[in-house]
């Protein structure tokens, strides 16, 4: 039975990747949500895993030889040798597995990564994303999708816009690149206009909000202390700010690097216990330092190595190049790159032991971070940089930023729980490399197993939008 749906599955697929544009697109949206593999047990019965390690990452408990009953999207129990229950509508052999919550990527650019990796994600582990910029109503749209089933993906969690300084953002549109910045970026003016910001992206869907960058600290703190009044959280890169600037924001999340030591009363340890108390966090995105650093010339392997794979979208790939012609254009940002990573992985460091708690964050889109892959790079770096325990890298993607989100249903195996899960060959406590080691994913209730997986990676290389740029300037689109 499920032979015949796997045929079916490879020849409409086929048919998919051959028609591209809008028909081709709806085609393989279509192909994308009727996947074999997956056991929809929100209807009748339940999803059983047995014989299987289970790790929550919120207690740090392990429970081994559990029995993990899942029924109407919700972990129902997780119990050493539970009893089976009398409504079994489909039953897993965990023996030598590990089972952990599913995965949150805490800095992801969906609209720039395009469609195709939001099937990747999923492959990859990757349940939830904090999507920190990009066209909200795309975003909106594909969070729907995914919450109707049309779509398969990870919870999305959005900013909407990224809000930059309005100067910045009439720079971008004046320039050649090839992101369509109207969609995706937000002008702020002045204090007098944050609430009016605030109100509009609350009306496009956003969840929390993200300002890159901002015409002065003054604007910054006003628009901090207009989303507290909104009830959102908010998060923001702070370079060239100090570290009073962050608190009387009332910062919630503080992106790829530290304020600067230098400016301002208030000293940076200060800042991490302030952060510590009021559960602010930072997302290192470790691998994009990683990747800024790497030698042009192996960037752009990288890249091609990418393209060939057909990993990511032909509008990523244009973003790419145009991000490796920067970096051949400035000689000096490599440079610059080391001598930061540096500064800000002691800063890290200090945060950490001060008990600032860390995200997991890829920066998906920046140069050669592959759509779910990067997530799982970045939990390496988490503990061979940082020093993080395997546990607690794990909470860094799991529990850590559900709580930052507000969803204790969220990243956690334990009754009453959302039922998003990954099974593993190999412990993570162990060796966190032991994440790839992928053999079925849970999201929403839904099993996406080993065969499941493998035709969710060779549809997203099918996807529409790897053959054809779908979204960005038109002079600049389609692969050469
Ligand atoms: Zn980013």
């Amino acid at each position: 039975m499920k032979h015949e749906f796997t045929a079916e599955f490879m020849r409409t697929n086929k048919k998919a990747a051959i028609v591209i544009g809008r028909t081709g697109l709806l085609v393989w949206l279509v192909v994308i949500a009727v996947l074999p593999g997956c056991a929809p047990t929100g209807m009748r019965g339940s999803l059983v895993i047995v014989g299987v390690t289970a790790i929550d990452p919120a207690s740090g408990a392990v429970t081994r030889n559990a029995t993990i009953v899942i029924r109407y999207g919700k972990i129902a129990s997780v119990e050493p040798g539970g009893p089976l229950p009398g409504d079994v509508a489909r039953q897993v052999d965990g023996h030598g597995l590990t089972a952990i919550p599913g995965l949150w990527d805490a800095h992801v650019h969906l609209s720039k990564a395009r469609a195709s990796a939001i099937s990747h994600l999923i492959a990859w582990g990757v349940t939830s994303v904090r999507d920190v910029g990009g066209d909200p109503e795309e975003l909106a749209r594909w969070r729907r999708e995914i919450e109707r089933g049309d779509r398969v993906g990870p919870r999305i969690f959005m900013a909407g816009p990224y809000l930059e300084s309005a100067e910045r953002v009439r720079r971008q549109i004046a320039s050649d690149d090839v992101e369509p910045y109207r969609k995706t970026r937000w002008p702020v003016g002045q204090s007098a206009d944050v609430d009016a910001v605030v109100a509009r992206a609350v009306a496009a869907g956003a969840d929390f909000l993200k300002m890159r960058t901002r015409p002065s600290p003054e604007v910054f703190v006003a628009l901090g202390q207009a989303a507290q009044r909104a009830g959102l959280k908010f998060a923001a890169h702070v370079d060239g700010l100090a570290p009073q600037h962050v608190i009387d924001a009332g910062l919630d999340s503080i992106e790829h690097m530290l304020p600067d030591r230098s400016s301002g009363k208030t000293s940076l340890e200060q800042m991490y216990r302030w952060l510590a108390e009021t559960g602010g966090v930072i997302t290192p995105t470790l691998v994009t330092w990683e990747r800024s650093m790497l030698p042009v010339e192996d960037a752009s392997r990288a890249i091609e190595k990418a393209a060939d794979q057909r990993l990511i979208s032909a509008f990523l790939l244009s973003d790419w190049r145009e991000q490796l012609g920067e970096r051949r254009n400035n000689a000096g940002l490599l440079e610059y790159y080391r001598s930061m990573y540096e500064k800000n992985l002691q800063a890290f460091r200090a945060a950490r032991s001060a008990g600032v708690r860390m995200l997991a964050g890829s920066d998906l889109t920046v140069l050669t971070a592959r759509p779910g892959a990067a997530l799982h790079a970045e939990l390496g770096l988490l503990v061979s940089e940082l020093g993080l325990s395997e546990l607690d890298a794990l909470r860094a993607a799991t529990v850590w930023p559900s709580d930052w989100m507000e969803r204790p249903d969220l990243g956690r195996l334990e009754p009453g729980a959302l039922a998003d899960l990954v099974l593993l060959s190999g412990d993570p406590l162990e060796d966190i490399s032991n994440t790839r080691k992928i053999r079925a994913v849970i999201a929403a209730g839904k099993l996406y197993d080993a065969d499941a997986l493998t035709l969710l990676k060779k549809a997203a290389r099918d996807a529409p939008d790897v053959a054809v740029d779908d979204w960005g300037r038109p002079a600049r689109s389609g692969r050469d």
